[in-house]
């Protein structure tokens, strides 16, 4: 195909990226992505390491993400589900705090553990009840961060630093719980309702699943772009591809400095330690938090226990999440994980071994303001998609992703009677 019969060219292969040409070929556009690693996924890839799938940082889907319900085919995904709750190490033994609605019979064990007052437990269900019904936390009165959404709902200090903070810091990527409260009400209610849950092959098959769907040879990989200019992209090898339309699907700070208009966002970072153990620390496939706050480790979980393919038959693995980039070499990292993993499952710890380290410098955007419904369009022909642009979740790429083809081909007046039928409608309550 010469340069100029090209509808679209997406910059950027993770699922934003993914999504939007999913979206245009089906479309009846004509699409390339050009993606500069060697292979699509971006933050959502699954390595081999010695029989261990080990995903770039511990992540998971939440099922009830309503564009990824739209979008993927969970079934052929072989989603395996976390238990919903998470146990929580406070004081030198696990405590469970289950969510009574998903689990009743663990009502009790979650009343009675020292996580929290029964006060707050009460607010917990009210809570619940009301972000179902679609209401805000924090008493309405517009808190803007989950903290002051939180102290809001008069949650103690004992249950936002013994439950909260682990929990969402895992979520966020960050120990102050300075994301948005809309954030947090969203990803509440995505827990309530669905499961927190991993593919069978690991999270990199959700990339996979999209790029499958691509015609042949519409991905290039290791094909970095240099420059977007009216009507195409540069790559770094001098390449020029010239298209009608170009959509930039990068992570923000990739996205910055194509578009210098755009403004670079800050990062939340993470590191994911992961090791091989002869015996799973604990049988149930659960999340567990550190609510002592004793670090360095803020959760764990057994994801051979969730999805047995995470291991070879005779193994487990273990993952390890410390918030940040701590400022020690790995071999330091590990051993101070050790000491704490000791503490909390006994000497065989010293047994397991060590994998793979990932420090994830760019994890997660940060959020400031609002940033549901904003236009794709950043230029003439120009558009932009990720998760920078919508808010930091699977959810918000998947759907920005759409939301880009949606702008192009309205704009290039493609798509017609098929395309209009093709697309969700989005519902306000999806969109954060
Ligand atoms: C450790 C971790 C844990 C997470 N946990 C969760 C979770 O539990 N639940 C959840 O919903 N979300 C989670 N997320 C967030 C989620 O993974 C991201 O929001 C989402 O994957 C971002 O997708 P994207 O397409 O917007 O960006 P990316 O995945 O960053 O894709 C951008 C792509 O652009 C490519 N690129 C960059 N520059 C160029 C260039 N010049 N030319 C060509 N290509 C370029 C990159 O190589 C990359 O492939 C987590 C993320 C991380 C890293």
């Amino acid at each position: 195909m010469r340069g100029s019969d090209l509808d679209v060219v997406v910059v950027g292969g993770g699922l934003a990226g993914l999504a939007c040409a999913v979206h245009l070929q089906r479309n009846g556009l004509t699409v390339r992505l050009l993606e500069a690693s060697d292979a699509v996924g971006g933050r959502v890839r699954t390595d081999a390491v010695d029989g261990f799938l080990l995903d770039r940082g511990f992540q998971v889907l939440l099922t009830a993400y309503p564009e990824a319900k739209r979008v993927l085919d969970y079934g052929s995904l072989d989603l395996r589900a976390f238990e919903p709750g998470a146990r929580v190490r406070v004081d030198g033994a696990f405590h469970r705090v289950v969510d009574p609605w998903r689990r009743p019979g663990q009502l009790p064990a979650t009343l009675a553990a020292p996580v929290g007052t029964l006060g707050d437990k009460l607010r917990m269900a009210r809570l619940r009840h009301r972000l179902l019904r679609g209401a805000s936390a924090g008493n309405r009165q517009g808190a803007s961060t989950t903290l002051e959404a939180l102290k809001g709902e008069g949650f103690t200090s004992s249950m936002i630093d013994r439950f909260f903070r682990p929990f969402f810091a895992g979520v966020f990527l960050e120990n102050e719980l300075a994301t948005s409260s809309r954030f947090f009400e969203f990803v509440f209610r995505m827990f309530a309702v669905g499961d927190a849950a991993l593919p069978a092959r690991g999270m990199g098959a959700i990339a996979e699943q999209l790029a499958a769907r691509l015609e042949p040879e519409t991905v290039e990989t290791q094909s970095a772009v240099a420059r977007v200019e009216g009507g195409g992209v540069v790559t770094w090898t001098g390449r020029r591809v010239d298209a009608r339309a170009v959509v930039v699907a990068c992570d923000g700070a990739a996205s910055a400095t194509l578009l210098p208009r755009l403004e670079a966002p800050g990062a939340r970072s993470v590191t994911c330690v992961y090791y091989a153990a002869e015996e799973p620390p604990f049988a149930e496939p659960v999340l567990i938090l550190d609510g002592d706050r004793a670090g360095p480790v803020n959760n764990l979980c057994v994801p051979s226990q969730v999805a047995p393919g995470y291991a070879p038959p005779g193994a487990a693995l273990v993952s390890a999440s410390v918030i940040g980039l701590p400022p020690v070499g790995d071999p330091q990292l590990d051993v101070a994980v050790r000491a704490q993993l000791e503490g909390w499952f006994g000497s065989a710890v010293r047994r397991w071994q060590h994998l793979r380290t990932y420090r994830i410098a760019h994890a997660l955007p940060v959020m400031s303001g609002r940033t549901n419904f904003r236009d794709p369009r950043v230029g003439r022909g120009i558009y932009v998609c990720g998760d920078h642009w919508e808010g930091p979740s699977l959810q918000s790429s998947l759907r920005s992703g759409r939301r880009a083809a949606e702008a192009v081909m309205e704009d290039l007046g493609a798509g017609g009677a098929r395309g209009a039928a093709a697309m969700p409608r989005d519902r306000k309550d999806d969109l954060r």
